[in-house]
């Protein structure tokens, strides 16, 4: 497979929303032209994005809406449900564990936290474990992902840890760069990150503009 760019997956998981928000309304068909002006970029973009992976659309015709969606579900790995753990049950594990929107595709299977107050605590659908418990939790429930919110100086080494206890995907809420081998798979979020980019879009807006052409 070709090497795909990293801004073609994020552009993918706008595609779904918007093809999600189509079937919702009743709508089966679609165009590149279309799906390109609700999703905010060129018709040319969603062509190329899709071509990575095959081809979907019937020239004249356009794409199924049903079948596209189902088609990218697949890509994104949205066919199966993921199952998650929370790693720092403070502020933002809390938080998090409480989202209902998880329960669509994930199963979150438990959270572990190192502070007594907190562990045996109930949040949301979880009752917080103790960290010691991190290794046979992660093997007996096949966890695939982990939520990382633990504090800045703790995650390089809590990371390191679930990747030797076989978990292959990390969702980094840290505001770290971390460190891990080849094979495992690292997303940051970071909304501190987007205040920031934020701030200078809003005093240089004419950037932006010029970035989007
Ligand atoms: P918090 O202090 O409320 O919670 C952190 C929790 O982690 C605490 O309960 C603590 O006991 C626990 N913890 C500490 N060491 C641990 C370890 N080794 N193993 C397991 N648990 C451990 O902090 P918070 O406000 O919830 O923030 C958590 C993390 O998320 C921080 O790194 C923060 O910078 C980051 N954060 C990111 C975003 C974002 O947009 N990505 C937003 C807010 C906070």
């Amino acid at each position: 497979m070709a090497k795909i760019p990293d801004a073609t997956i994020t552009r993918l998981v706008r595609y779904l929303r918007v093809l999600e928000r189509m079937e919702r309304d009743g709508d089966v068909h679609t165009s590149s032209e279309e799906l390109a002006r609700l999703a905010g970029v060129t018709a040319f973009q969603v062509r190329k994005d899709l071509a990575y992976f095959g081809s979907y659309g019937t020239r004249g015709v356009g794409y199924t809406v049903p079948v596209l969606r189902r088609e990218l579900r697949q890509i994104l790995g949205l066919g199966r449900r993921w199952r998650l753990i929370l790693v720092g049950m403070g502020r933002l594990g809390q938080a998090l564990a409480d989202y209902p929107g998880l329960a669509d595709g994930y199963e979150l299977v438990a959270g572990f936290d190192v502070d007594p107050s907190v562990v045996g605590r109930r949040v949301g659908p979880l009752e917080v474990r103790p960290l010691n418990e991190l290794e046979s939790v992660v093997q007996s429930e096949h966890v695939d992902v982990a939520l990382l919110t633990v504090p800045e100086a703790q995650a390089q080494a809590v990371a390191e840890r679930l990747v030797r206890a076989g978990v292959r995907g990390l969702l980094n809420f840290a505001p770290v760069v971390l460190k891990l081998p080849d094979g495992v798979a690292v997303e940051n979020i970071d909304f501190m990150a987007g205040l920031s980019r934020l701030g200078f879009f809003m005093l240089n807006p004419r950037w932006r503009e010029e970035m989007m052409r």
